[in-house]
């Protein structure tokens, strides 16, 4: 199944990032907040690029987690560990 990518470069701070997303239409420039500095007055340069691959081979792909939802970390106290599946 395929997916879209909007890539979006951060016109305030000048941060790069990607959405991937089955609908793309609900990503413009007045659903988007800088994950960085937290802007949401538009102030973006947006692409849009269809990916003939599954969303699951972009995210999270081969990465390796670096951190877990939030709603795990009451559950799992104390253990320390940062691995999660999805
Ligand atoms: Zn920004």
């Amino acid at each position: 199944m395929s997916h879209a990518q909007i890539k979006v470069k951060c016109l305030s701070c000048a941060l790069h990032f990607i959405v991937c997303t089955w609908f793309p239409d609900r990503h413009t420039f007045d659903s988007l907040y800088c994950p960085e500095c937290g802007q949401h007055s538009g102030n973006f340069a947006l692409w849009k690029e269809d990916v003939a691959q599954h969303i699951h081979m972009a995210v999270p792909g081969n990465a390796v987690a670096i951190d877990r939802p939030r709603f795990s970390e009451q559950e799992s106290s104390g253990s320390g560990t940062t691995v999660f599946g999805i």
